[in-house]
C-alpha cells in the first residue's frame, strides 16, 4: 500500500477489534478500485467513545464503520442520522458530509442481501427467532420487519434490553408480534415455532462457546440458522449443530461483506469490486 500525505483515512471503531476482517476487506476493495484510501483498525474503549468520534472529526477521516459495543451509544453522537439508523437508534456506519458526521447503518440490508444469496424467503410466513439485542440486532429486527416478518422472538441476556426491542418494533411495525425471552429460558417452543434462527451476540467467536446456544434437539432440515459472528473456520458451534440437522446455514461472511460493500458505496459514491472483497475474507 502506498501511503502519502494525500491518503484519505477510514476506519473501524469497536472494542475488541483485532478480530475484525474489516481492514483487510476493505483495503482490498480500495486497491482494486485505485482509490487513495487507508482503513485502519481502530480500539475504542467504551469511555473513549465521545472523544474517539471527535478525534475522527478533527482528522478529517472520511468516516468509520462502529462495532461491538458501540453502535448504540455512537447513534447519540452523530450530527444526524440517516434513516438507515433512525430506525434502528444504532450506527454502524459514520459519514463525514463536510466535517457533519452522520449516522447510518448498512447491517440490515446487508443481513437481507447475504440471507437472499442464500435462501429464497416468504417472510410473511416465516418467524423468527433474533438471539441478542444490541445494535446489529435491532438492525436485523429492524430490517426482517420492513421485509414484512410477522412474529419475532427476542432472546438476550439482559431482559431490559431485550424489551427496549420490543418497544421500538411495537411503535414503529405494530403488525410483527414480539415475544421477549432470557437467554437462560426454556427456548424448545420458539425454535420450533419459527423459520429464521440468527444469532448477533458474539457467543460463537472462536474458542470462547463450546456448545450450540440454541437447543440442538429443537433444530430441524427446515430452519434457516444464520450466525453473524464470523470465525477463521467458518463455522461456529450453532452453524455445526443446524448442519448436522440438515439445517439450511448462514455464517457472518456474507453480511460482513455487504455491509461493508454499502459503506463503501456511502463514502465513495461508487460500487465496490464484490468478488475482490469476498477473496480478501475467504483468503483469511
Ligand atoms: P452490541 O451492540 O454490543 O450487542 C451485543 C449483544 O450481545 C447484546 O445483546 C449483548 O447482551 C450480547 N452479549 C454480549 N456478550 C455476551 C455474553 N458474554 N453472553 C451473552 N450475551 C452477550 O454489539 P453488536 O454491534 O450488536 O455486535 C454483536 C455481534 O454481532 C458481534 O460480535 C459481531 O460478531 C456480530 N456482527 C457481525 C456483523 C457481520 O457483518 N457479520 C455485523 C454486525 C455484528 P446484553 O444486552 O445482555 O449485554
Amino acid at each position: 500500500m502506498d501511503i502519502s500525505g494525500n491518503t484519505k483515512l477510514a476506519g473501524i471503531l469497536g472494542y475488541p477489534v483485532s478480530h475484525s476482517l474489516s481492514p483487510r476487506m476493505h483495503n482490498a476493495a480500495y486497491q482494486a478500485m485505485e482509490l487513495d484510501i487507508c482503513y485502519v483498525p481502530i480500539p475504542v474503549e467504551q469511555k473513549n467513545l465521545k472523544d474517539a468520534i471527535r478525534g475522527l472529526k478533527v482528522m478529517e477521516f472520511i468516516g468509520a464503520n462502529v462495532t461491538i459495543p458501540h453502535k448504540v451509544e455512537a447513534a447519540l453522537m452523530m450530527d444526524n442520522l440517516a434513516e438507515s439508523a433512525a430506525r434502528t437508534g444504532a450506527v454502524n456506519t459514520i459519514v463525514n458530509s463536510d466535517g457533519t458526521f452522520v449516522g447510518h447503518n448498512t447491517d440490515g440490508e446487508g443481513f437481507i442481501r447475504s440471507l437472499e444469496e442464500t435462501v429464497s424467503l416468504d417472510y410473511e410466513l416465516a418467524p423468527a427467532v433474533v438471539i441478542g439485542a444490541g445494535g446489529a440486532a435491532r438492525s436485523i429486527a429492524v430490517a426482517l420487519a420492513e421485509a414484512g416478518i410477522k412474529q419475532l422472538s427476542i432472546v438476550n441476556r439482559s431482559i431490559d434490553r431485550a424489551a427496549e426491542l420490543q418497544d421500538l418494533l411495537r411503535k414503529s411495525y405494530p403488525s410483527v408480534s414480539t415475544t421477549v425471552y432470557g437467554l437462560n429460558e426454556e427456548l424448545g417452543e420458539a425454535i420450533e415455532a419459527s423459520k429464521l434462527i440468527i444469532n448477533t451476540t458474539p457467543l460463537g467467536m472462536d474458542g470462547n462457546l463450546k456448545s450450540s446456544i440454541v437447543p440442538v434437539d429443537n433444530l430441524t432440515k427446515d430452519h434457516v440458522v444464520c450466525d453473524t459472528v464470523y470465525t477463521v473456520s467458518g463455522v461456529t458451534p450453532m452453524i455445526t449443530a443446524a448442519r448436522e440437522k440438515r439445517a439450511t446455514t448462514l455464517g457472518g461472511q456474507g453480511m460482513l461483506l455487504h455491509q461493508g460493500a454499502l459503506a463503501i458505496r456511502l463514502w465513495t459514491g461508487i460500487d465496490p469490486p464484490l468478488e475482490v472483497m469476498r477473496q480478501a475474507i475467504e483468503s483469511k
